[in-house]
C-alpha cells in the first residue's frame, strides 16, 4: 500500500505526504508550508526523504529550503522551481520517472498555469498529483502558457485511467462548481456533483481527491471537446472552446 496523508495547508491549499511502508521512504507532494509539512510528517512518525514539486510558485515550492534543512531531502521538480532561489537537486520533466521505495511515478507535462508545470502519475496507486493543473470541476488559471498548450496538458489527464483518483492542490470545488452549472447547464452528472459538493462543504470536510471519470463527465474544461458545450461556447474546437471557458471563468 502506497499511504497518502492529505492536511489542509495556509488558506485553501491541501498538503500531501505519501509513504511506502516497505522502504520507509517519505515524499512531500509540493511545499505550500515547510513547518507543518514537518509537524505532520513527525506526527504520522515518518521521516521525509524527498519532495516532488509540480511547479514553482510558493504555494507549492516556499516550504522546500525549511524541508530540505531539516531532513537533508532530495527535492524533485522542474527546473521553473529555481525561480524560488534554489535548483532542485533533481530536475525532471515529461516522460521521466520517479521513484518512491518500489512506486514509480510518471512524470507528464501539464504545462500552462505556469509553463513548467508537471503531474506526477502513480499508475500502481490508481493516482495523480496535479498540482494546480486541474481542479475538481476546474482548472488552474493560465498565468505563463496558452490555450493551445494547457489544452493539450488537460488531453494527457483525460488519457489516463478513468479510476485515477486526481490528488489536486486546492479546495476551490464550491467556487468552481458555481462556474461550471453556469458552463454546462444542461450536464445532469454535473447537478448532481454539485449537490454533493454543497453537502460536503457544509460539513466541513473535502471535496478533493477527485476520480478522473466523474471529472469526465462534470468538469467543463476537461470537456472543451464536447459538442453540445462547444456549440455554447462559440462553436470553435476544442482549444477555442477552453480558451472562452478559461476566459469566462476568469472574470466569473
Ligand atoms: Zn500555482
Ligand atoms: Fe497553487
Amino acid at each position: 500500500m502506497l499511504e497518502i496523508h492529505q492536511f489542509p495547508c495556509l488558506s485553501d491549499n491541501y498538503g500531501y505526504l505519501i509513504h511506502d511502508p516497505a522502504s520507509g521512504e517519505t515524499a512531500c507532494i509540493d511545499t505550500p508550508d515547510g513547518a507543518e509539512y514537518l509537524r505532520q510528517a513527525a506526527a504520522k512518525g515518518w521521516h521525509i526523504t524527498q519532495i516532488w514539486n509540480t511547479h514553482w510558485h510558493p504555494d507549492h515550492a516556499g516550504g522546500n529550503a525549511v524541508i530540505k534543512a531539516a531532513t537533508g531531502c532530495l527535492v524533485v521538480g522542474p527546473a521553473e522551481v529555481e525561480k524560488l532561489g534554489t535548483a532542485p537537486d533533481r530536475v525532471i520533466g515529461h516522460g521521466d520517472v520517479v521513484m518512491l521505495g518500489d512506486w514509480d511515478a510518471a512524470v507528464i507535462d501539464v504545462g500552462g498555469h505556469t509553463l513548467g508545470h508537471i503531474a506526477y502519475h502513480v499508475p500502481d496507486a490508481e493516482v495523480a498529483f496535479v498540482g494546480d493543473s486541474i481542479f475538481a470541476l476546474g482548472c488552474g488559471r493560465m498565468f505563463e502558457g496558452t490555450a493551445d498548450q494547457f489544452w493539450t496538458s488537460l488531453s494527457r489527464i483525460k488519457v489516463l485511467p478513468a479510476a485515477t483518483l486526481l490528488y489536486c492542490a486546492h479546495e476551490y470545488t464550491a467556487s468552481n462548481a458555481r462556474f461550471a452549472l453556469y458552463a454546462d447547464p444542461g450536464n445532469a452528472a454535473l447537478a448532481d456533483y454539485a449537490a454533493q459538493i454543497t453537502s460536503l462543504r457544509d460539513q466541513g470536510r473535502p471535496t478533493v481527491p477527485t476520480p478522473l471519470a466523474r471529472e469526465l463527465a462534470t468538469n467543463p474544461f476537461l470537456r472543451a471537446d464536447d459538442p453540445a458545450l462547444a456549440a455554447r461556447w462559440g462553436g470553435g474546437d476544442a482549444v477555442a472552446t477552453f480558451a472562452a471557458l478559461r476566459a469566462a471563468k476568469d472574470t466569473f
